[in-house]
């Protein structure tokens, strides 16, 4: 069977697989992002990671003849260059990043947004396997999500499809004021449903013994009332998007991913509850379901985007 790499490679740090042509991670492992100390040492990490696993796999006589690689920005898949991204990673805009890869590992190489790549693992192997569509939300530090069509995600004409975190919400507005959102605009579902923004409403509404949205979350569950008000608005304005999106999308499942959606059933509730109040009747049978892969999500999919437009060379076999 073929074997390719697959990277995640986030703000905080680089993780990478040996991924068989099945999907299998036959081994894992990471290293930190030196994510402000430039794009320099972000790729002579990544490819530092590469060069081990590489090793790995001919210490278990394994051939792996490519590199896909899901990475934090918006990117040209088709060049492979970061076209724009946030300070996460100081730099990263204009980094060549597919090119810069294969002159430092000797692999041909592809790459796309890191949730591009979540929610192709998941339409691949988890909890979106086995339908044609898939619609992905990422609930977590901040808010993204991608919809995968016969396994391929909708990138756009600009790269940019998939910032389902800046979509206007009814949520996140108070006194009639659009709260402001990390991106510039404001209004939008991140300001108020991103963790962070639960924290920060959390303290809005005069809440001060939380230190952090897991805090707020704890608080919530013991019956605190303003933090149990925070949660709740941050959920709905996630299942207000969500409903949204399904409607004009109608995916045949929506996954849910990020560290929200594992928070615990106050949130997933509250969250599901207004995603189904906002669907159109034809849309009542939707299901709308955790994701199952967890970490190794972004691996898969990165890898699994190596596995389909690069051809296996000698020695390998599709
Ligand atoms: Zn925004």
């Amino acid at each position: 069977m073929r074997h390719v790499i697959g990277i995640d490679l986030g703000g905080t740090k680089t993780a990478g697989g040996i991924v068989d042509g099945a999907g299998n991670v036959l081994f894992s492992s990471a290293v930190p992002t030196p994510s402000q100390a430039g794009a320099g040492k972000v790729l002579q990490a990544a490819a530092g990671l590469v060069a081990s696993l590489q090793a790995e796999a001919e210490s278990r006589g394994l051939h792996v003849d490519a590199l896909g690689v899901g990475s934090a920005g918006v990117i040209d898949s088709a060049r492979g260059v970061v076209l724009s991204a946030t300070d996460s990673i100081r730099g990263w805009a204009g980094t060549a990043l597919a090119a810069e890869l294969t002159v430092r590992t000797g692999l041909p190489a592809t790459v796309l947004n890191d949730v591009h790549a979540h929610a192709l693992g998941e339409s691949w192997l988890g909890a979106g396997a086995g339908v044609p569509s898939v619609l992905f939300m990422g609930m977590g530090t901040g808010v993204g999500g991608s919809y995968v069509l016969d396994g391929q995600p909708l990138e756009g004409a600009s790269f940019a499809a998939g910032h389902t975190g800046h979509l206007a919400s009814p949520f996140a507005v108070e006194s009639g004021q659009p709260l402001p959102c990390r991106c510039g605009g404001a209004g939008h579902v991140e300001a108020v449903a991103s963790g962070p923004g639960i924290f920060a409403l959390y303290t809005r509404l005069g809440g001060s013994t939380a230190v952090d949205t897991r805090g707020v979350y704890a608080l919530a569950a013991d019956g605190d009332p303003v933090a149990a008000e925070a949660l709740r608005r941050g959920a709905a304005a996630a299942g207000s998007a969500i409903g949204g999106l399904a409607n004009v999308l109608d995916p045949h499942i929506v996954v849910v991913g990020g560290g929200l959606a594992f928070a615990g059933p106050l949130w997933w509730d509250a969250m599901e509850n207004q995603a189904r109040a906002e669907l159109l009747p034809p849309l009542s049978g939707l299901k709308i379901v955790p994701a199952q892969l967890g970490e190794t999500a972004a691996i898969r999919g990165a890898a699994r985007r190596a596995l389909t437009l690069i051809p296996a060379t000698e020695g390998s076999h599709a």
